[in-house]
């Protein structure tokens, strides 16, 4: 049976897991109107680190705003929510999930209802472990198209966008792909379920652009730094779907993939079938963060 960790903190107080709870008729339950955040921390040589939560609440409130959702604390008291569910739990490399949703208050679309908040946070190591990260994943391309951004936007990580990336990941599963990676609705490529993509050409980083309907990762955004600090070109460009076929390597990323290689997609070997040289660096870049071989220039390490 899944185990949970003991305390979570929801609206404004440190409770126990168990008693974390909404009520059924919840305005986000019938309507998908959460915003919410996936934050990891990092047990680092200089003690555990949230990696750019900074960033990762500026990103929750900017989604917030989008459905007009009055967060009743500030980004402070976030923060130390935080902090405080990581240490009461006494969790070091761990997933942080701050979620914002409209509560009960009303059953109208438009209804004003009060906003409530949890924060958890559970153990969470390396996703999949050293072999995936060398020999990669397989996925497909999805028969689900991305929204289009004059539907949902997807620059707002909210609970309703999650259909599509449920419906995306689901069918990938059940056809035995690792992961699904869908096109947007101009028919180029947009993204994964729940990650970023980049295809590596004569030695550059291509990746896609905020108008495919991607929500603009945060890990996206640290490898794009890394990259071009390491002296890697960075192309943000749309990118048809033959262009994964044709790639020298391919990876997706995100808070909770970090760096993965995909080794074929749609049956295709990708380059070489394995981590290939750039990903590799990028990874060596990314995990250098955490293990103190990349000097974190940026103050993205933030103490818990
Ligand atoms: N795209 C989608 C749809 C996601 O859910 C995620 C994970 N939050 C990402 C991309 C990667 O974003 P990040 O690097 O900020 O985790």
């Amino acid at each position: 049976a899944q185990q949970y960790p003991e305390w979570i903190w929801q609206n404004g107080a440190i409770k126990p897991w168990a008693e974390a709870t909404a009520h059924v008729m919840s305005h986000a339950l019938h309507y998908g109107s959460s915003v919410f955040e996936g934050i990891r921390s990092y047990a680092t040589p200089d003690g555990a680190a949230i990696f750019r939560l900074t960033d990762h609440l500026s990103r929750l409130y900017h989604s917030a705003k989008i459905y007009d959702m009055v967060l009743p604390y500030t980004r402070d008291e976030l923060a130390a929510a935080c902090r405080e569910v990581i240490k009461k739990n006494g969790l070091s490399a761990a997933y942080l999930r701050p979620v914002a949703w409209r509560g009960l208050g009303g059953f109208g679309l438009s209804a004003e209802t009060p906003i409530d908040v949890a924060v958890a946070a559970w153990p969470m190591g390396p996703y999949l472990g050293p072999e995936a990260l060398e020999q990669g994943i397989t996925a497909c391309v999805s028969s689900w198209q991305r929204f289009a951004p004059n539907t949902i936007p997807a620059g707002a990580k909210a609970g309703g966008n999650y259909l599509s990336g449920q419906l995306i990941a689901r069918e990938a599963r059940r056809l035995g792909f690792g992961e699904g990676i869908a096109l947007a609705s101009s028919g180029l490529l947009s993204e994964g379920a729940g990650e970023n993509l980049f295809l590596v050409f004569d030695g550059a980083l291509h990746t896609t652009p905020a108008s495919a309907s991607i929500l603009t990762g945060i890990t996206r955004h640290s490898l794009i730094t890394l990259a071009r600090e390491d002296g890697i070109e960075v192309i943000e460009r749309d990118i048809p779907r033959e262009y994964l076929y044709l790639a020298d390597e391919v990876f997706m990323c995100g808070t909770a993939a970090e760096v993965t290689p995909i080794r074929a997609i749609d049956g295709k070997q990708v380059g070489a079938g394995k981590a290939g040289r750039v990903t590799r660096r990028i990874q060596e870049l990314f995990f250098g963060l955490f293990n103190g071989k990349t000097n974190d220039q940026w103050g993205w390490l933030e103490p818990v």
